[in-house]
C-alpha cells in the first residue's frame, strides 16, 4: 500500500476538481471556496455531473447531504442516482439542484420550538467549502441544515458564521499593522481524539454500555492505571491492527491522522490529526468518531467514545487545538521574529486572553453535556474552572510590560512596545502542564475541555466569536487612535491588567487554586450543564453572539433548549438503566447467591460443622441486597416525576440536584455487593474484564 497513492482517494478534492472541471467553473467554485466570491448557481450542474461521475468510477450508487443536526451526531439519508430511462432501463443522474439544495423531513431532528411540527421541512444547503466524499458506497456532499425560517438546525453554520466573524475582525487589526496583503485570516484547529477499546462479545453482556455508552456499575478492579505503565507503552497487536485500519479509512478520505498512542487509562488510546481550517477539522473529526467505531467492529472491538465510561479511570476528552492564520500564511499567535511582528502577536494574545476571561461562561457551555460533567473536575480532566496557562517566560514578558518594568530577558531598560525589541521568546518547551483547561503552547491554544463525544463546533463557535467582539472593540478603538504606537502600547498593557486574573501557571487540579480562583479572582466554577447552560441566555452573552451575526436570538433559545434536552434525555437513559439493572440482574444473583450460601449454611449447621463464612456473608449480601432494593425503588419513584414535568430548566435541575444523587446512592451498594459475591454469579462483565480484556 502506498500512502500518498491511497490518501485522499475518497475525496473529491482540489486535484480531481482541477482535473474534472471546465477551467470556467474551476476557477469559479475555487472563488467561493476561498470566500471571494458567493456560489454561482450556474456552475452547480457541471460541478454535480463530474462528482457523479467520479463517484461512479469509484463504486457509488448513492449519494447524501451529509449534516450535523444538533443530536451530536451526524446526519445522512441516502438516494440512487438511478432514473429511469425510456427501455426500461436506468441511467445515473445527478443535477447541480440535488447537489445544492436538499430537503429532508427534518421533524425528527431537535429544533427545540424553531419548527413547528406542521413545518416538517428542513434544508441541507452544499458547503462548497468541504470536500466531498465517498463513504461505503454513498457520495456525501458536506451541507449546512436549516429550517424553513432560515433558523441554523445544525453546528456547521453557526460555526461558518463564527469563522466569517473572526476574519473581519482579524482583518481590520491588519489593516492597522499595515497588512493590506492579508485577504483573509481562518482559524485552524487540531482535535487530538481520545477513545477506549474494548472486547466486542464483552461490551455486549453490559446493558449500561450498550444503552448509554458508560458503566453504570462496576467495583474498582484490583489493578488501575496507578502503574502508569499503559501511556505510551507498546501498542498491542490487535489495537494496533485496529489503528492501522482506522489509518487507512481515514487516510482515504483525506484525514490528515497523524499520531496514535496509548493514553493513561488501560484500554485508552489517542488519535491526533494534523490541523487544518476549523470547518474542514470539524467535518473531519465527526467523520473520525464515526469511522473509529464502524472500524472497531470489524477487529471484534467497540470504541467507546463516552468523557467517563469507567468510574476511578481517566476519562476521555479532546484537545482542541486552535490557531488564527492569515492567508499569507502567518500564524498570528506564533511569536514573531521583529519587534514589529511581535507586537501585532502580542496584541492578538492579549485578545484571547481578554475573549476567553469574558467569555468563560460561553467556553464553559460549549462543552457542556452529561456525560462531560463527569470528567471536567474529577482529578484527571481539567477543573470546570476556566484559566488559561502560558507559560513562565511569557508570563514574564507580560508581567514586564503590564508594569512598564525591565523585563531581565533583555538588556533594554523597559519595553516600549512596537519601538523596542522584544526578547525573543522561543516556544515555550516547558510546558507539560497537563492541569490547565486552557494553554498557550507556543503557536496555539489548546483547549482541553472538550468532552470526547462532542463535536468540535461548538467550542470553536464560541471561541471564535468571542475573539472577534474583543478584536471589534480593539479594532474600534485602534481606529480611532491618533497615535497608533502608544494607543497599542496602551491597549495592551490595559488588557493585561484587566484580564491577568484569567491567568494561572500553576496546578489546576489543586483544590487551593478552584478557592483562590472563585473566591479571589471571581472566576466562575461551573460545575454542571444546568449551571452552565444558564449562561447561554445571559445578557451580555447572548448581545455579543447576536451582535457577532453567530446566532439569531431565536437560535439560542432554540438551542438552550436542546442542550437542556440532551442532557436529560442521556441521563434519564441512564437512570431507568440503572434501575433495570439492579432489578433484573443484580438483585437476583446476589440473592441467587445467597440462596446458595444458606444452602450451604443448612448443610454444615446439620453436620454440626462451622460455618462462620457462610453465616458472615450471606447476612452481609442479605443486608446489601436491602439497601439496593430500597435505593432502587427510590431511583424509579424519582424517574416517574420525569412525565410531571414540563419545563426543561426545573427538568434539568432535578435531575442535577436528585437524579444523579440517586444514583450515586444506588450504585455504591451494587459496587459493593460486586465485591462479595462469587464471579460465577455476577451477571455482567467486572471493570477487569472490561478493561483488561482486548489482548
Ligand atoms: P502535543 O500537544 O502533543 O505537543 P503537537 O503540539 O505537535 O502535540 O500538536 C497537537 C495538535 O495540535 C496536532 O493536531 C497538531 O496538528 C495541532 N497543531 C499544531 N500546530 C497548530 C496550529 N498552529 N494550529 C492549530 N493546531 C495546531
Ligand atoms: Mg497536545
Amino acid at each position: 500500500m502506498s500512502v500518498p497513492e491511497i490518501f485522499g482517494s475518497m475525496v473529491f478534492d482540489d486535484q480531481v476538481m482541477r482535473g474534472r472541471l471546465p477551467a470556467k467553473v474551476y476557477n469559479s467554485l475555487k472563488k467561493t471556496i476561498e470566500g471571494d466570491a458567493p456560489l454561482d448557481p450556474g456552475v452547480a450542474n457541471a460541478v454535480a455531473t463530474a462528482m457523479r461521475d467520479w463517484a461512479v468510477e469509484k463504486g457509488a450508487t448513492h449519494f447524501t447531504h451529509w449534516f450535523q443536526p444538533l443530536t451530536g451526531t451526524s446526519a445522512e439519508k441516502h438516494d440512487s442516482f438511478i432514473s429511469p430511462a425510456p427501455d426500461g432501463r436506468v441511467i445515473m443522474e445527478f443535477s447541480g439542484k440535488e447537489l445544492i439544495q436538499g430537503e429532508p423531513d427534518a421533524s425528527s431532528f431537535p429544533s427545540g420550538g424553531l419548527r413547528a411540527t406542521f413545518e416538517a421541512r428542513g434544508y441541507t444547503a452544499w458547503d462548497p467549502t468541504s470536500y466531498a466524499f465517498i463513504k461505503g458506497k454513498t457520495l456525501c456532499i458536506p451541507t449546512a441544515f436549516c429550517s424553513y425560517g432560515g433558523e441554523a438546525l445544525d453546528k456547521k453554520t453557526p460555526l461558518l458564521r463564527s469563522m466569517d466573524a473572526i476574519n473581519r475582525q482579524a482583518l481590520r487589526v491588519l489593516r492597522l499593522f499595515g497588512r493590506t496583503d492579508v485577504k483573509r485570516v481562518t482559524t485552524s484547529v487540531g482535535p487530538e481524539q481520545e477513545y477506549f477499546l474494548v472486547d466486542e462479545e464483552t461490551f455486549k453482556k453490559r446493558p449500561d454500555l450498550i444503552y448509554t455508552g458508560r458503566t453504570l456499575f462496576g467495583a474498582k478492579p484490583p489493578k488501575g492505571q496507578e502503574l502508569d505503565d499503559h501511556y505510551f507503552g507498546s501498542i498491542k497487536p490487535r489495537v494496533q491492527a485496529y489503528m492501522d485500519d482506522l489509518n487507512q479509512e481515514l487516510w482515504k478520505l483525506g484525514i490528515l491522522a497523524k499520531t496514535e498512542h496509548n493514553e493513561v487509562a488501560p484500554a485508552q488510546h489517542e488519535l491526533a490529526p494534523i490541523y487544518t481550517t476549523t470547518n474542514i477539522a470539524t467535518d473531519h473529526n465527526q467523520l473520525t468518531m464515526e469511522i473509529m467505531r464502524k472500524v472497531a467492529t470489524r477487529h471484534g472491538l467497540v470504541c467507546l467514545l463516552h468523557e467517563k465510561p469507567f468510574a476511578g479511570v481517566n476519562g476521555s476528552g479532546k484537545h482542541n487545538n486552535w490557531s488564527m492564520a492569515t492567508d499569507s500564511g502567518i500564524n498570528l499567535l506564533s511569536p514573531g521574529d521583529t519587534p514589529h511582528e511581535n507586537v501585532q502577536f502580542l496584541l492578538f494574545l492579549v485578545a484571547v486572553i481578554r475573549a476567553v476571561d469574558e467569555y468563560q461562561s460561553l467556553l464553559r457551555l460549549s462543552v457542556a453535556t452529561a456525560g462531560n460533567d463527569h470528567r471536567l473536575g474529577a482529578n484527571e480532566a481539567p477543573p470546570a474552572v476556566i484559566s488559561i496557562f502560558l507559560g513562565e517566560e511569557l508570563q514574564a514578558i507580560l508581567d514586564a510590560i503590564e508594569a512598564d518594568a525591565p523585563y531581565a530577558g533583555t538588556e533594554k531598560t523597559r519595553i516600549k512596545l512596537g519601538v523596542d525589541a522584544l526578547p525573543r521568546f522561543t516556544r515555550d518547551t516547558t510546558d507539560r502542564n497537563r492541569t490547565s483547561p486552557f494553554a498557550f503552547t507556543g503557536n496555539k491554544f489548546e483547549f482541553r475541555m472538550v468532552g470526547s463525544s462532542n463535536s468540535i463546533a461548538c467550542a470553536n463557535i464560541m471561541l471564535n466569536a468571542s475573539v472577534a467582539a474583543v478584536l471589534e472593540d480593539m479594532a474600534d478603538e485602534l481606529e480611532k487612535a491618533e497615535d497608533f504606537d502608544s494607543a497599542l502600547h496602551d491597549l495592551i498593557r490595559v488588557t493585561i491588567k484587566e484580564h491577568k486574573r484569567i491567568i494561572f501557571n500553576g496546578n489546576g487540579y489543586d483544590d487551593a487554586w478552584i478557592e483562590e480562583a472563585t473566591e479571589q479572582r471571581g472566576l466562575l466554577n461551573l460545575k454542571t450543564t444546568p449551571d452552565a447552560m444558564a449562561w447561554l441566555l445571559d445578557k451580555k452573552n447572548m448581545d455579543m453572539l447576536i451582535g457577532q451575526k453567530v446566532f439569531s436570538e431565536a437560535e439560542l433559545r432554540s438551542r438552550y433548549e436542546i442542550q437542556l434536552e440532551n442532557y436529560c434525555k442521556s441521563v434519564r437513559i441512564e437512570a431507568l438503566t440503572m434501575v433495570d439493572m439492579a432489578r433484573k440482574q443484580i438483585l437476583p444473583a446476589v440473592s441467587g447467591y445467597s440462596a446458595v450460601l444458606a444452602s450451604a449454611l443448612t448443610g454444615k449447621k446439620a453436620l454440626g460443622v462451622a460455618c462462620g463464612y457462610e453465616t458472615k456473608l450471606v447476612e452481609r449480601l442479605s443486608a446489601l441486597a436491602d439497601v439496593i432494593d430500597e435505593a432502587a425503588d427510590d431511583l424509579a419513584g424519582l424517574t416517574d416525576r420525569f412525565d410531571t414535568m414540563e419545563d426543561i430548566t426545573e427538568e434539568a435541575c432535578f435531575i442535577r440536584d436528585q437524579i444523579l444523587p440517586a444514583m450515586d446512592t444506588l450504585r455504591a451498594p451494587c459496587d459493593q455487593a460486586e465485591g462479595c459475591t462469587s464471579s460465577e454469579y455476577w451477571p455482567f462483565p467486572t471493570y477487569g474484564d472490561l478493561l483488561f480484556g482486548v489482548v
